[in-house]
């Protein structure tokens, strides 16, 4: 699947199949290192692993 750097706004190439949340990654653009995050059902990259999380969300345990 193809993702976007948030840092120079390339498309790259993810495997999802190699890759999880919280894998990191190196733009093929612009060898910056990008986490691995959840975007809804599919995953994105981003710059730093916390995303605008909204937690508390029930979390028992
Ligand atoms: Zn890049």
């Amino acid at each position: 699947m193809k993702v976007q750097c948030p840092k120079c706004q390339g498309n790259f190439e993810l495997d999802a199949e190699l890759h999880e949340e919280g894998d990191s990654v190196e733009c093929s653009s612009c060898g910056t290192e990008l986490f691995v995050v959840k975007k809804g059902k599919k995953l994105g990259v981003a710059e730093s692993f916390e995303e605008e999380d909204e937690d508390s969300q029930g979390w028992e345990g």
